[in-house]
């Protein structure tokens, strides 16, 4: 193994767990800085296979499938918390794993993230860990409703998720989350934050502790996944300056190098508390393709790469809105129909990024749209046109 402080230089193989767009993304990145890319995903028709030099179709569990990637990888990075942090700690002793797997560990779990936000003095939303009937009661009388009740584990995008509105709901909500088939789930029960506006900051820290955080992006969901960011935020330089000094002593304090997300939540009275932590590039990062100096890609190739950090100046105010399945329209003899493309395009100023995903489901993130305007306000009007454009209505 190279020396860990020795940067990986174009020329060299970078190696991706996982292949969806997150890891496409990485790997367009690294392709065009002169890399070679290999992936490992438990799906061949997956989006990192376009971008990919190389992709292994196999599990994460699987030994001898990982020790041939590691031989083959001068550094290796994951695109999603949801691969297994064993993956991570059966490479990292042949190949450089980055961020650790043990940041992995800690942000893949929701109970273990929150251990670690407390431990590290880190605001966040009151919260019980709770793995019986019992304890989910007790936690509700301790902290009120309402509440939200989230799976400890494998949540993303509101999945594994229940607001909780009177005590009726908390007999439902254990036996709908937390009786599982194999035994009792562990949960989370976070008090409800009736937030002004919700942010995030991605950023970056190089092999020699060097950080680089990208403007604060506000973050509008819809049916609890996300779907329009924007950058500037708009809102109080001092609240930017709370939340862009958080997320950099949160990546100091878990070890990262590389990228990470964090997701806070802006109370009405202009306070920060973390929402979640995803120790990889973000949905709310994409607008940083075409609106920052350096994208949230090429920075992860840089961290990873121990390169000197990218500018990660705004060059002009950008909206980004999601494109997911439910804007393909399917016909009763079964065929599916695309958005009208040509109609978002005609909007100027809009880029149009598609996944290669091809089955489109409710809910299933197939692209974005960004858009770039003199204005946050006029980019988020432009990239919002152009989206109902290009799903009728
Ligand atoms: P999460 O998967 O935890 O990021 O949750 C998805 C979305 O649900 C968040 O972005 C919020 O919009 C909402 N949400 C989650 N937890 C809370 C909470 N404790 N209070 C208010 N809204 C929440």
């Amino acid at each position: 193994m190279a020396d860990a402080t020795d940067p990986i230089l174009p020329g060299g193989t970078l190696g991706i767990l996982g292949g969806g767009q997150l890891g496409s993304m990485f790997a367009a990145a690294a392709k065009r800085m002169g890399y070679r890319v290999e992936a490992i995903s438990d799906v061949a028709d997956c989006p990192a296979a376009i971008h990919c030099d190389r992709l292994r179709v196999g599990s994460f569990s699987d030994e001898a499938l990982l020790a041939r990637f590691a031989a083959d990888c001068d550094a290796v990075t994951f695109e999603f918390e949801n691969i297994p942090a064993e993956a991570g700690r059966a490479l990292a002793g042949r190949v450089p794993v980055r961020p650790d797997p043990e940041v992995l560990f800690t942000t893949q779990d929701r109970a273990r993230e929150k251990t670690f936000l407390t431990r590290h003095g880190f605001a966040c939303a009151p919260y019980r860990i709770v793995g019986s009937q019992d304890e989910l009661r007790r936690a509700v009388a301790e902290i009120g409703l309402p509440a939200v009740l989230k799976t400890a584990a494998f949540g993303y995008d509101g999945k594994g998720q229940r607001k909780l509105l009177a005590t009726v709901d908390v007999d439902a909500a254990w036996e709908a989350l937390g009786a599982g088939p194999h035994g009792p789930r562990q949960l989370v029960l976070e008090g409800f934050v009736d937030f002004d506006c919700e942010i995030s900051v991605v950023a970056a820290r190089g092999v020699d502790g060097s950080l680089a955080s990208f403007p604060p992006s506000r973050n509008a969901h819809a049916n609890h996944i996300l779907d329009v960011s924007s950058v500037p935020a708009g809102l109080p330089q001092r609240v930017l300056d709370d939340a862009v000094a958080m997320a950099g002593r949160i990546l100091e304090a878990l070890g990262v190098v590389g990228v990470a997300c964090v997701e806070f939540f802006v109370t009405k009275d202009g306070r920060v508390l973390v929402n979640e932590i995803a120790p990889r590039t973000h949905n709310s990062g994409h607008l940083t393709i075409e609106a920052c100096e350096t994208s949230q890609f090429e920075q992860q190739v840089r961290a990873v790469c121990g390169l000197p950090l990218g500018s990660t100046r705004l060059r002009s105010p950008a909206a980004m809105a999601n494109l997911l399945g439910d804007c393909w329209t399917h016909a009763d003899d079964g065929s599916c129909r695309d958005p009208d493309w040509a109609a978002a395009l005609a909007v100027p100023g809009v880029w149009l990024h598609l996944y290669g995903k091809r089955e489109a489901r409710p809910g299933r993130k197939m692209g974005h749209l960004t858009a770039l305007a003199p204005t946050v306000e006029e980019a988020i009007e432009k990239v919002v046109r152009a989206r109902r454009l290009a799903c009728r209505g």
